[in-house]
């Protein structure tokens, strides 16, 4: 059941959870009647759009920069990244004072730049029509002595992301089922593992945006498929490929990838904020999609479902 030839073990994840105790947030688990009564299950939502920064990629990014040396800290950080994984990496390097240095594309949404700069990060704007962003971190790193930490595919990140699955099944129980939006696949592969080791049977179901399922495409395929850069508003899942390192662990632990369309998204986060009063963007809202539109049948079963991050432009809620 348990396989230890992986990037990332349990044993990786429960000290990662060490090291967030008491800076992270141990985010709240929802329920509602009637979310229940969509899914004709029992489902309980792990809400990490309350987690600091406003998704759950704080816990990676606050684990991966924990675990650099001190020469490391000193010299500082660096990431490329238009979302959440950049506020993230800004306040983790914050908390730890290591400093911080975000390649952002010149036309990432002015909030998201702003809430970088906030916490302290120096922002480094590049064309994404003309310039390749790992190129320009990979020389950046080189001449300033940075250490590089990408958004998925890197242990200490996965392992941190693999803690809010652990704080979920602790504070319900066993699961028999868990919706876990995919983009390059570290959410899951932390999820995958940690449900291995706490609720062995748990089915992993992994959910990605209708026109961007290559990770479906490539658990179907036995190997990674890349897409051109997918139409959606699921902004967090619009990475064109999974990782050399989440690809594994998703191959062998995840049961299942379902799609659901924007237009579901858009349903689900009305659903959110008019039912529930609370805000999940159009990416964090993939696992609650899929089960309140019954992709698969989780009939009287006991569901958690991911809710990824709260990060958005309320325009997307008229
Ligand atoms: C990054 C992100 C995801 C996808 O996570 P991966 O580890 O890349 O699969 C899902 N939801 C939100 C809100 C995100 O920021």
């Amino acid at each position: 059941m348990f396989k230890s030839n992986f990037a990332v073990t349990y044993i990786d994840i429960l000290a990662a959870s060490q090291r967030l105790e008491g800076i992270a947030y141990h985010t709240p688990v929802l329920t509602s009647r009637q979310a229940d009564e969509k899914a004709l299950a029992h489902v309980f939502f792990k809400c990490e759009n309350f987690q600091r920064s406003g998704a759950f990629k704080f816990r990676g990014a606050y684990n991966a920069i924990s675990q650099l040396n001190k020469d490391q800290k000193q010299q500082g950080v660096i990431a490329y990244s238009a979302g959440n994984h950049a506020q993230a990496m800004a306040l983790a390097g914050q908390l730890l004072t290591v400093p911080v240095t975000i390649v952002m594309p010149a036309d990432a949404p002015v909030q998201k730049i702003s809430a970088t700069k906030g916490y302290g990060a120096e922002v480094i704007f590049y064309d994404r029509h003309t310039e390749n962003r790992e190129e320009i971190s990979r020389k950046l790193a080189n001449e300033r002595g940075l250490t590089l930490i990408p958004p998925f595919d890197y242990p200490d990140v996965i392992a941190g992301q693999g803690t809010a699955t652990k704080e979920l099944i602790e504070e319900v129980g066993q699961l028999d089922y868990l919706f876990v939006p995919i983009g390059g696949g570290g959410l899951i592969a932390g999820a995958a593992i940690a449900a291995a080791h706490l609720s062995p049977g748990c089915i992993i179901i992994g959910v990605e945006p209708e026109t961007g399922n290559d990770a479906q495409k490539s658990l179907q395929n036995g190997k990674i498929i890349k897409i051109p850069v997918p139409k959606t508003i699921a902004d967090g899942a619009q990475t064109q490929c999974i990782g050399e390192l989440t690809f594994p662990i998703i191959r062998t632990l995840v049961k299942d990838i379902v799609t659901v369309n924007d237009n579901q998204l858009r349903e689900q986060m009305q659903f959110f904020a008019e039912r529930m009063k609370i805000i999940v963007e159009p990416t964090g809202c993939l696992g609650a999609a899929a089960v309140s539109n019954r992709i698969i049948d989780v009939s009287n079963k006991r569901v958690g479902v991911i809710l990824s991050g709260g990060n958005m432009d309320l325009k997307h809620l008229d």
